[in-house]
């Protein structure tokens, strides 16, 4: 796949895009009078569209070039964008991998795409076989792997990644949200073979920003360049960029509250090991463990009672809860919350 223009719907290429105030005339200093803003304030002015000095500190995180990568209004504008990019609304389809983040196909009934859904196998991996019946679908458009995926909390397989890259004719979306708690690779080096492929990260998990709403895509320029075309044009706040930017100036702390986390992940695994209650706990390389227990919706309830809230995944995964990795008192709340629930 090279021509990207051949994947971008119609009504998008033909698209005369918003022109603001600051595509035009982007200094920072001079007398405003350009876009209808009250002159007096400190968050009077418009943020920058483009968000230059936020993605040149992204550049500098993550290795790559400000021109690949576009920013959103957390990940989920970057997964709509994508369907309003590449889908034909009532036409084209998208295919996921469950279970895994219910957004996608939220967006997409959103967007009125037919999601595929193709089961993963039992140890949660892609089912290559299965998928590749749909990939040389012509109205197959989109797929979704969320790596490490969201609920089950494993990484998917490289090869078996690459093999579907490699053998589908429209846009990958890797996300990989959780990826800053994994041991294994990030997706980002195959940018540079495949240029139908866009990995997603997100502010909202390592990097502590959830509240801030930043999603990051990374991409070749030409599948940048029509995010910028449809995205709204302020899409990003003042106050968010610069929460970014400081988070990004302190990445020890960033480094440090990962290794925290993961490492109360490993005590947790071992306090649940010990419950009566816990059937399985399934490998995680993200900042939640999925546990298998004798009765998830009792469990879900009674940790309520105790104003302890994790995720019933009940009616995806049988009998399977998702606990995000909290405090270390927090951690140990749960535990002896556990303790005390009786099935
Ligand atoms: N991707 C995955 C896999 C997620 O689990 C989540 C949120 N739980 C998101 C994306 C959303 O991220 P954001 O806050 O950047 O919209």
């Amino acid at each position: 796949m090279d021509d990207i223009n051949k994947l971008v719907r119609g009504n998008i290429l033909r698209l005369t895009p918003y022109s603001c105030a600051r595509d035009e005339f982007n200094g920072t200093s001079g007398i405003f009078m350009d876009a209808n803003e009250n002159p007096f304030g400190n968050l009077n002015r418009y943020p920058d569209p483009y968000q230059k000095a936020v993605k040149s500190d992204v550049a500098l995180f993550r290795g790559i070039p400000e021109e690949n990568i576009f920013l959103g209004n957390g990940s989920d504008e970057i997964i709509d964008l994508c369907f309003r990019l590449f889908c034909n609304p009532g036409i084209d389809k998208a295919m996921t991998f469950t279970p895994t983040y219910g957004m996608y196909e939220v967006s997409a009934a959103v967007n009125d795409i037919k999601v595929i859904k193709v089961p993963l196998n039992e140890n949660f991996q892609i089912d290559i076989r299965k998928a590749e019946t749909f990939l040389s679908d012509e109205n197959m458009k989109l797929i979704f792997i969320c790596s490490p995926n969201n609920p089950t909390g494993n990484s998917m397989e490289y090869t078996d990644v690459e093999h579907i890259i490699s053998n589908f004719n429209g846009i990958v979306l890797i996300d990989e949200a959780y990826i800053d708690f994994s041991e294994k690779p990030s997706f980002i080096k195959l940018l540079g073979k495949y240029p139908n492929l866009i990995i997603m990260q997100t502010f909202s998990k390592a990097l502590g920003l959830a509240a801030a709403r930043i999603g990051m895509a990374f991409a070749n320029h030409e599948i940048i360049h029509f995010f910028n075309k449809v995205k709204p044009p302020y899409n990003i706040s003042t106050i968010n960029q610069k929460a970014a930017l400081d988070k990004l100036g302190k990445q020890d702390e960033y480094r440090r509250q990962v290794i925290q986390i993961k490492a109360e992940k490993e005590r947790l695994v071992g306090m649940l090991k010990s419950l009566s209650i816990t059937e399985k706990i399934f490998p995680s390389d993200a900042n939640f463990l999925l546990v298998k227990v004798k009765n998830a919706d009792r469990v879900y309830n009674a940790l309520i009672d105790k104003n302890i809230i994790i995720r019933n995944r009940n009616s995806v995964i049988e009998n399977c809860i998702r606990i995000t990795v909290g405090k270390p008192n927090e951690n140990n709340k749960l535990i002896n919350a556990l303790k005390s629930v009786q099935i």
